[in-house]
């Protein structure tokens, strides 16, 4: 049998779960094995509400790239650490309000691009990459984001979930600026990360995911997220958009009926939110 028909592909390593796996299965998607699942089941346990929470942090990706295409304007965006396929991706989202809206996706899993592949998401405005997202040159220099992405006009740069899964040797928050750094005024940054102002509980969750034996950062606190937008302005997070501009859970992030809340009454939350390039 061909290596293409073969299902898992070979190059996926079977022996650790994945974060993007895991995510998966937490999401009640079916593109995971079963020590992504026993992962999944470990993080709910030492945390309950991780599954509503992930669930959260999907419905904020909807809302805020939804809020980019269509109040800020803009028609091109890159999705680093974007997960496997899902119910309303950043494509769906974003093409729902031009279809000629560009989409680059770009995960270290190489079953993000198997799956992707298999849903038919690759086409002439939308791209998968497999790198590792620290490598910025490896991924601006790509085909497919220098076929999709036109850095002379805004693009919307989109971290979620992701900058967590980056030790502090990586300097993390270095990589929002990078990134960035090319794009002209304007451009736009969706992110948010796992936080916890319960220092105990944050180690708890963070050591319970290294012993599972695949990479992963740690949950930070609120003011250590704040880096992530560091020299940027913040959009505000109300639905009427008149409320002071802020990070805050992504469950409250311009949902409807919902008010803004920064330190949310749990033990961890998805801090996030919407910035612009000055
Ligand atoms: N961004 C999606 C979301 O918020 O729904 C998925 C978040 S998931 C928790 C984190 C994703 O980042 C996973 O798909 C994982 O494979 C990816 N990831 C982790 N480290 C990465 C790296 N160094 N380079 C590229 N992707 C990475």
């Amino acid at each position: 049998m061909s290596d293409a028909l073969r299902f898992p592909p070979p190059e996926l390593d079977m022996s650790k779960p994945t974060i993007a796996r895991a995510y998966d299965a937490l999401l009640g998607g079916k593109d995971n094995f079963d020590l992504d699942r026993d992962l999944a089941a470990g993080v709910e346990e030492i945390n309950p509400g991780s599954t509503v929470m992930a669930q959260h942090n999907r419905a904020f990706l909807a809302r805020a790239v939804g809020f980019v295409a269509g109040e800020l304007g803009i028609g091109q965006f890159l999705d680093l650490g974007s997960g496997l396929p899902t119910a309303e991706n950043t494509h769906q989202v974003a093409q729902r309000n031009s279809p000629q809206n560009r989409v680059v996706y770009v995960d270290i899993d190489p079953m993000v691009l198997a799956h992707a592949r298999a849903l038919m998401v690759e086409n002439d405005t939308t791209t998968v990459i497999t790198a590792d997202v620290r490598d910025v040159g490896a991924v601006m220099n790509d085909a497919g984001a220098r076929r999709l992405l036109n850095t002379d006009e805004p693009v919307c740069l989109m971290l979620l979930s992701l900058l967590h899964c980056f030790p502090d040797e990586d300097d993390p928050f270095s990589l929002v600026r990078r990134y960035l750094e090319p794009f002209p005024s304007g451009s736009a940054l969706v992110y948010s990360h796992t936080c916890s102002d319960d220092a105990e509980h944050a180690r708890a969750v963070t050591e319970r995911i290294h012993s599972s034996g695949t990479p992963w950062g740690r949950v930070r606190n609120p003011q250590e997220c704040e880096a992530a937008v560091a020299g940027m302005e913040l959009v505000s997070p109300s639905v009427d958009g008149t409320g002071p501009a802020r990070l805050v859970d992504c469950d409250t992030w311009r949902k409807p009926g919902t008010d803004p809340v920064d330190i949310p009454d749990k033990r961890i939350w998805e801090h996030a939110g919407v910035a612009v390039k000055p």
